[in-house]
């Protein structure tokens, strides 16, 4: 065990030592520290961002909030803090999101090991020592035992390479990586480009304020109604008084861990396991029911909407229809709808007015999958067809998710292997904890695990209690080196991809596959196998002994 080492938080770290160094000060992050801390161990944390909050932190865009519900997206570890922390609304905003993470660091009193404004450049392991070797473009470095990964799973901007974007002389924007200082739309004429989770939710905040918004879509996505409300305190304390019980059941649960706060009557699963046996009317019935009560659990409402196409039609038909009443204008209503793939294929959007925002006279909805943008000129965004002079142009562009942040490390395990070239033909990892080769590294929610299929909280807390377990084993036993096997490592794979191939995610053409990447190689990143499931997967491997796993001593 390293001694503490106490660096003032703006001197540079110059080869020091610690127990384990962690990438990232976000909700996984700042857990993970909390919880090495419990055991005694020396951590240190490099973060990019001024303070804690990762995605919250940097996602400060007008109408971000979470698409899970508060009393689920939240810690479980301190039954104190999940009692005294109080949510004002289903459906928690990004400041409050941010307060809360504050709150946390402050509470646990984190931020004295946690380092700023440090893009961590370089983790090379020295087989030598059995030490990873970390560099910050602060020019930091640490020397840890283990290298902790809570880099996120869409930490990395997608800037899109269009001509001329950085010619543009008005306020350029990217949906997350949006100004701390307060943005005036007013009266303003504002462009967005892109019309996933991030526009969706920032387009019927901007046209509210904004003298006309243009929407550049390329391609539409389903979006389903929040139904975001003020929280009732006595339905909030009824719910905190069996905090066990639900939390169980987000953890144990075999779909995503968003909780079991969202549907009546039935509440901890699918209304229907398939369309297949129920009537058009019921199915009707079925969906209607769980869009009037708002959220992304609508993609849950019957069991096999990714499983099986024609449920999946029927659902997709559902909201088309949704979509087709409320906006007026039929060629709008019309471009709006998708048609190009499966519905929850593309990660759902949950949004609070989006389609009645296209029913305003200062909104305008510009298709450029039929009139591309051919460049961004200084004064605003020229189509094949026409020109839109512009003062203002948003980016909600996505993200190089899953693996981007990791890619941007250079990662160098056993023998100088590089991440990069181990992860050519897509990443590869056992669990989504660990990669073959690369000794003490690992991922919190890395590619191979339920991540972004999941509720991140419980994800996150998960491979924490995981991680931190290991290492209690590891000190009990005296291994000072763990590893997956190349064979486990390769079985799990193959059964990550079992399990989507027997969904219809690969016909998404979604980042969770990395389609949104020029380059990037199309593999299907998350486990879909369900958070009960994997949890069971993971504790399974643990009670046979860390299988699939190779340690060694000192
Ligand atoms: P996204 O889903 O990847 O959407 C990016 C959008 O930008 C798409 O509409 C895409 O169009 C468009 N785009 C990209 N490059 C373009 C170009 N060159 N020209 C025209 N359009 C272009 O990204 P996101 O909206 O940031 O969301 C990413 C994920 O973050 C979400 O799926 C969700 O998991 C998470 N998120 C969650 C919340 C929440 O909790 N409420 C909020 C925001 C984000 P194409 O589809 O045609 O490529």
């Amino acid at each position: 065990m390293v001694e503490t080492v106490s660096t003032p938080a703006m001197e540079r770290d110059a080869d020091a030592r610690f127990d384990a160094v962690i990438v990232g000060a976000g909700f996984a992050g700042l857990y993970l520290l909390h919880r090495l801390r419990g055991m005694g161990l020396a951590a240190r944390v490099y973060e990019m961002g001024q303070s804690v909050g990762g995605t919250w932190y940097w996602n400060r865009y007008p109408g971000a909030r979470c698409d899970a519900e508060s009393l689920a997206y939240s810690y479980s570890f301190s039954a104190e803090l999940e009692q005294d922390w109080e949510w004002t609304e289903r459906y928690a905003t990004q400041p409050e999101i941010l307060r809360y993470a504050e709150h946390v660091a402050d509470r646990f009193d984190l931020r004295r090991d946690i380092r700023f404004e440090r893009r961590v450049t370089a983790a090379c392991f020295d087989d030598a020592a059995g030490e990873w070797v970390v560099e910050t473009d602060r020019g930091d470095r640490a020397r840890a035992r283990f290298c902790i990964m809570a880099t996120g799973c869409l930490s990395v901007p997608q800037r899109p390479a269009i001509e001329g974007i950085d010619d543009f002389a008005g306020n350029l924007y990217q949906a997350s990586r949006w100004p701390h200082e307060p943005v005036n739309f007013a009266g303003q004429r504002v462009g967005i480009i892109g019309t996933g989770s991030s526009g969706i939710q920032a387009i019927p905040v901007i046209a509210a304020e904004a003298g006309h918004l243009y929407v550049f879509q390329r391609t539409p996505n389903f979006s389903v109604p929040a139904c975001n409300a003020p929280l009732d305190p006595a339905w909030v304390a009824a719910f905190k008084a069996h905090y066990r019980e639900h939390r169980a059941l987000h953890r144990r649960g075999a779909g995503s861990g968003f909780g079991d706060l969202e549907i009546e009557p039935r509440e901890h699963g699918p209304a229907a396991e398939t369309a297949a046996e129920l009537s058009d009317a019921d199915v009707h019935d079925i969906l209607e029911n769980y869009w009037n009560h708002g959220g992304a659990r609508f993609i849950g409402a019957i069991g096999d909407t990714l499983m099986r196409r024609e449920t999946n039609q029927l659902v997709a038909d559902f909201v088309r229809a949704k979509i087709k009443a409320t906006v007026r204008d039929p060629a709008t209503a019309d471009a709006l709808c998708p048609i190009d793939h499966p519905i929850g294929t593309k990660r759902i959007c949950v949004d609070t007015g989006y389609y009645e925002t296209y029913n305003r006279d200062n909104v305008t909805l510009v298709d450029v999958a039929r009139n591309p943008i051919e460049r961004v000129t200084p004064t605003g965004v020229t189509t094949r067809d026409g020109h839109f002079e512009l003062d203002t142009l948003v980016l909600a562009t996505g993200f190089d998710a899953m693996t981007g942040a990791l890619q941007r490390i250079d990662i160098r395990g056993a023998g100088g292997a590089r991440l990069h070239e181990a992860w050519t033909a897509g990443p590869r990892s056992y669990l989504g904890l660990m990669v073959c080769g690369f000794p003490n590294l690992f991922t919190i929610t890395g590619p191979g695990s339920p991540s972004v299929l999941s509720n991140m909280l419980v994800s996150i807390e998960q491979h924490v209690d995981w991680i931190v377990d290991c290492l209690r084993y590891m000190d009990a036993h005296g291994w000072v080196r763990i590893e997956p096997e190349q064979q486990a490592q390769d079985t799990w794979v193959e059964h990550v991809n079992e399990v989507a191939n027997a969904t219809l995610f690969g016909e998404g053409g979604s980042w969770y596959l990395g389609a949104n990447i020029p380059g990037k190689p199309r593999v299907f990143m998350p486990y879909a196998g369900g958070v009960g499931p994997y949890r069971e997967i993971c504790d399974r491997v643990v009670a046979a002994g860390y299988e699939g796993f190779r340690f060694a001593g000192a």
